[in-house]
This record gives C-alpha cells, structure tokens and sequence, in this order.
C-alpha cells in the first residue's frame, strides 16, 4: 500500500487482489495482464481531509481468443467516481441530516448526495422486500429533508409493515409497483392522502381496490412502520470492505 499526504488531501492506491480472471468473451480464465490505469475514486473524509482511493484498475488479455478486457469493480461499481462504502455512507447519514449538511461535510454535490439516500433506502429494504399481495395498501409519500426530496412508502396495513420504499411520489413508480405484484385482484382497498398521482395510478393498475382517502387515522400506521424503518436504518450495519491494500 502506498499513501501519500498532500497538503489538502490523502491518496490510497489500491489493487484488486486476485490474479485469476474470466474472459468476459470465451469464459477462459487467465492471468496475463496486459496493463494498469489509475483511478480516483472519493471515499470517506478522515481528519477533514478529502480521501481518494487510487485504485490501479488492470487490463487483461486472454491468450486464447486474444480479447484485451478490464477487471470487474465491484467494490466502487461500474464507472462510479466514488467507493460504495461511501456512497451508503452518505446515504445513512443523510437518513437523519438534512441532505444539504451531508453534502457540505462531505464536499459532495447535492443531487449525488440525494441519489445515494435512495439508493441506500432502496438497497436495505431489498432485502426485507415483501412478494405476497396484502389485501388491505397504504401509500404515503415522506420527505427525507422536510418538503423536498420525497419517497413514497407502501405499507401492508394489516401487518403495520413497510412492503417497500419508492423513490419520488409520482405516478409512474406506483405504477410500476402494482404491476409487479403477484395477484393485483386481491388488493381490496388502499388508502392514501389527497395526493392526486396516487389515485390516478391505482385507476390504472388496481382499478377494483377502492380508494380510501384518511389522512389522520390509517396513515398514522404507516407513519409508525415508517418509523420502524427509519430507525432500523438508523442503527445501521458494518460495512464490509473487500479490498486488500498492498
Ligand atoms: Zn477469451
């Protein structure tokens, strides 16, 4: 491994550590490299001081059918300029700061910032994510910084359970949601509040559910099991991180 420390920042240089890798072309493995490109990846701060990752991302060639192929990232993922442990850093803190304070602590731009909280929600509830129909949907749409940057929660209402967290509070992602689910006709009712989207895209994809509107007495469950959530994410859980530094 091998750091350096200017004056405003640190530098890593890291290398995947296997030597062995499959030719994307014929499935051949090999380990002939062919050669290496630096990369700067953002990772966390440290004594408030920006950290990159260069990471010496190789090129191999495959000696039988000559392909010249570069190795998989999957610890920063395809083309991203920063580390995932980063991006789901960014992405728990800004579940309890506003979006704009991560962003300025971090020296990231807002709207990354903001893709990287729904990226984070998105990924942790996978996970959790619920494939059976409930008979009985409530939606309610949520901001991560008040007023501004919303997701919608969906939330079997028997079970008090968030089912899953859309980004966004439009109709085409609603939509979307009621087309994947295994047996629509089951659905008997859903509430929502008066937000309009909603009720146009349940007309679409959910038309024999009947549209509950109550604000104050069903979406406070949502609210609860929203909570559930939020301070499950909250706890958080350890990032593993596959590098090995040389
Ligand atoms: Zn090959």
């Amino acid at each position: 491994m091998e750091q350096r420390e200017p004056a405003d920042h640190f530098e890593v240089v890291v290398m995947y550590r296997q030597d062995e890798v499959i030719c994307p072309r014929c499935g051949q493995i090999t380990n002939k490299e062919h050669d290496r490109r630096p990369q700067r990846k953002k990772d966390r701060m440290l004594r408030n001081k920006e950290v990159f990752l260069i990471l010496m991302k190789r090129r191999f060639r495959c000696p039988s059918c000559g392909k010249v192929f570069t190795e998989p990232d999957v610890v920063c993922g395809w083309r991203r300029r920063s580390t995932q442990r980063f991006r789901e850093y960014l992405g728990e803190e800004a579940l309890h700061q506003t979006v704009r304070r991560v962003a300025q602590k971090e020296g990231v731009g807002e709207s990354g910032d903001r893709r990287c909280v729904a990226e984070e929600v998105g990924r942790r509830l996978e996970v959790r994510k619920r494939v059976d129909t409930p008979e009985f949907i409530g939606v309610d749409e949520f901001s991560v910084r008040k007023n501004y940057f919303y997701h919608t929660a969906i939330c079997n209402l028997r079970e008090g359970e968030i089912m899953e967290v859309i980004e966004g509070r439009g109709q085409k992602r609603l939509e979307e949601y009621g087309d994947k689910l295994p047996s629509p006709e089951r659905v008997k009712a859903i509430v929502i509040d008066m937000h309009e989207p909603f009720r146009q895209a349940i007309w679409m994809v959910l038309p024999q559910a009947k549209i509950v509107v109550d604000k104050f007495h069903f979406l406070k469950q949502v609210q609860a099991a929203l909570d559930k959530v939020r301070s499950r994410l909250q706890k958080g859980e350890g990032n593993s991180f596959p590098f090995i530094r040389n």
